[in-house]
């Protein structure tokens, strides 16, 4: 922080004329451009406003606890924000402490990078019942989400249904069939480790709308799931049909992935008494049509409709339901159809759940405010991994930067301005020292426990520690 204040006092008359660039939201696609804006242009001035007081995203809130692997981008994004002539101000929100307006009144260019906050709903019957919960959800209070984190979950049932096929599915699959001692080591956090461990779940039901050929989940994944201690993988044989013979004519990743679940299919893994045996068991063509529930409201089933595909690309067919039903009974459902971003700010319009763009730039009718762009799952939709969100962020970062280097020289107050309007309503931004401090508590509560970290899953509690 010294050095940061020396670097910009020493810099200080050629500061007042940088452009002033307003980042919001701290996930990858914030530091991704970030970084790549820092390298192209040396003299810029970033600001990074985050709703929580933490840094990382999904990076932190959505990531498996068993994939630390994936989480090591936090050194990159570190680097990012320790340089000189960027800022993190944490626990500032759009559209609540702050509009959109008067962000682009004292930047010179403004980059939505919020994110997906929500999830998609079904749209169907009974939908609202006890212990049907959204997987986002679901996902934020194992991985310490201050807004999940008295999420009402009831694992005392034998079975659960997953809707939907994607990696976010796999992911809750996992987390709900991995042995309770492997997941201590990790850093989900201890109120889900208790649940956990309580659970008397023995089969969990990955249900998909589409065939084989059109899962959303990647092969990594599914090896992960296919190899998980004391669980075994039941197919259904008559969903497999024809496909064997489509396996040699499928683009690659797709035919890889295909080829995995037909070897697994092979093994003919059978349902035991053993009770130490818990079952994954993927069913394809089949719509959640209705929730099935008791006269209290609990979950007792879904019906399903049964569905076939049409279309020729065998990855893009449709499915049409055939008229047949049936029931599967399950204590427990997860809604896992994807993610969808909200209206922070009254300016802006959203399009089937994201923000319009044009490579990033936000066309609109204010020619006199600052330009806007979008960039990661705002701008793309809430698809695609971490590279892909890498891969967008640095190619709007790359279209800011032409604009700027081609504008007249601006003079705007930047955060100097803004901090004058945030504070009227909230006193409590954390800086990236104040991070670093939460930062370390958890690493040490984290340590007592034998985990890398404990998440502090209030935000009362992260700005007392921000603030000590
Ligand atoms: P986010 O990561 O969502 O970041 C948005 C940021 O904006 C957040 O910090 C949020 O708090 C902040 N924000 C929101 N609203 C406001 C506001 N109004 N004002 C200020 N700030 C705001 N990819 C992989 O490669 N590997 C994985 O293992 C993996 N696991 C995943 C698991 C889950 C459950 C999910 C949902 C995704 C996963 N992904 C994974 C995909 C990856 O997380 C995304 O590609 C990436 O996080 C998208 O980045 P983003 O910056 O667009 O959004
Ligand atoms: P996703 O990949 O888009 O998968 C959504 C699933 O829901 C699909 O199977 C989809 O089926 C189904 N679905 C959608 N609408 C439905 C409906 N109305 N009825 C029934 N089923 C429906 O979304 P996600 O799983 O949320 O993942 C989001 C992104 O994050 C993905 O790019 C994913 O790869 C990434 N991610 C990566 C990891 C990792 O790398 N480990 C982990 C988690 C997430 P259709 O195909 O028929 O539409």
């Amino acid at each position: 922080m010294t050095y940061k204040i020396l670097r910009r006092a020493l810099c200080s008359s050629s500061y007042k004329k940088r452009p002033q660039i307003c980042i919001v939201g701290a996930g990858p696609a914030g530091f991704y451009a970030a970084m790549h804006i820092t390298k192209k242009i040396d003299s810029v001035n970033i600001d990074i406003l985050e709703k929580l007081p933490v840094p990382f995203g999904l990076i932190r809130y959505g990531v498996a606890p068993d994939h630390p692997e994936v989480k090591n981008v936090i050194n990159q994004f570190t680097k990012v924000a320790q340089q000189p002539n960027v800022n993190f101000y944490g626990n500032v929100t759009l559209g609540k402490d702050i509009n959109l307006q008067q962000l682009r009144q004292h930047y010179d260019a403004v980059l939505l990078t919020y994110g997906a906050e929500e999830d998609k709903t079904l749209g169907i019957e009974n939908e609202d019942a006890t212990n049907v919960i959204a997987a986002r959800n679901f996902v934020g209070w194992y991985n310490g989400l201050p807004s999940d984190k008295d999420l009402k979950i009831d694992l005392s049932g034998k079975t659960a249904a997953i809707l939907g096929q994607g990696n976010v599915a796999l992911d809750v699959a996992r987390i709900l069939l991995t042995p309770i001692d492997e997941l201590k080591k990790t850093d989900i956090t201890e109120h889900a480790l208790a649940v956990l461990s309580e659970s008397k779940l023995k089969e969990i039901y990955l249900v998909g709308r589409r065939g084989p050929l059109q899962v959303a989940f990647t092969i990594k994944e599914l090896r992960e799931q296919l190899k998980l201690k004391n669980c075994r993988t039941i197919w259904n044989e008559n969903d497999f049909v024809n496909v064997e013979a489509v396996v040699p004519d499928l683009p690659r990743p797709r035919k890889r992935l295909t080829e995995l679940m037909l070897k697994s299919l092979k093994e003919k893994q059978t349902v035991t008494d053993d009770s130490n045996i818990s079952y994954f068991k993927p069913v394809f063509f089949r719509s959640p049509h209705k929730f099935l529930v008791d006269a209290k409201k609990n979950l007792t089933g879904i019906e399903l409709v049964c569905n076939k595909l049409v279309g020729e690309n065998l990855e893009q067919q449709k499915c049409v339901p055939t008229g047949e039903k049936e029931v599967l009974d399950c204590d427990l459902a997860f809604r896992s159809i994807g993610y969808k971003s909200v209206k922070a700010d009254n300016d802006l319009a959203l399009n089937h759940g994201f923000v319009e763009n044009n490579n990033g730039i936000v066309e609109d009718t204010h020619p006199n405010l600052a330009k806007l762009y979008v960039a990661g799952w705002l701008g793309t939709g809430p698809v695609g991994v971490i590279l892909h969100t890498m891969g967008n962020a640095f190619q709007v970062a790359k279209v800011m930067c032409e604009k700027l280097s081609s504008m007249d020289e601006q003079n705007r107050g930047g955060f100097e301005e803004i901090k004058k309007v945030i504070s009227e309503k909230n006193a409590n931004i954390i800086d990236w020292n104040g991070w670093e401090k939460i930062d370390q508590y958890e690493k040490e509560q984290g340590k007592l426990r034998g985990k890398p970290r404990e998440k502090i899953c209030s935000v009362e509690e992260m700005l007392e520690i921000a603030k000590k």
